[in-house]
């Protein structure tokens, strides 16, 4: 039977320093670039960027971005604005995780690659670091060891409900 209540794409935490997807084929991009106010730059995607880059044939300098594909976790939840019956459902992305760098960034955090973490929809943790990466997993780790308990006390306080 399906699990109706959860669903995880393959969230696998990388080794230090590898991407989380490599594009084979498609190797390392590299284009001109226009620069509002003048000049153009040769612009290279690292290995790990499947950004599409559909606006950056132009633009100022330091709007590039260079992203990984994002991976969430998304979580069944129903859809109250479809209806007041909450029969239809909407998978809700949680724990959205990519690699990202702004080339031409003036924040250091930003202009080498960083974590790009969306713990829900529409919040940003910022650029986080290797370590910081991991003292957020670290987190969600413990908190997954306490869900796993309370799904045990769950059983049990259904299996004695009523003989208490
Ligand atoms: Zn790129």
């Amino acid at each position: 039977m399906a699990d109706a209540t959860v669903s995880h794409q393959p969230v696998v935490p990388a080794p230090t320093a590898t991407p989380p997807v490599s594009s084979p084929g498609s190797g390392p991009r590299t284009w001109v670039r226009k620069i509002h106010g003048g000049g153009q730059v040769t612009e290279s995607c690292p290995s790990w960027c499947t950004a599409a880059h559909l606006n950056d044939q132009g633009g100022l300098l330091d709007d590039l971005v260079h992203l990984s594909p994002e991976v969430s976790a998304r979580l069944v939840m129903p859809d109250w604005s479809a209806g007041v019956d909450g029969q239809q459902t909407v998978a809700m992305p949680v724990l959205a995780v990519r690699i990202q760098v702004d080339p031409y960034s003036e924040d250091p955090r930003r202009s080498v690659p960083f974590a790009s973490v969306w713990p829900w929809e529409g919040e940003d943790m910022g650029a986080l670091d290797p370590e910081e990466l991991g003292g957020v997993i670290g987190q969600m780790e413990a908190h997954l060891d306490y869900m796993r308990r309370v799904r045990t006390q769950l059983e049990a306080a259904i299996a004695r409900y009523g003989r208490d």
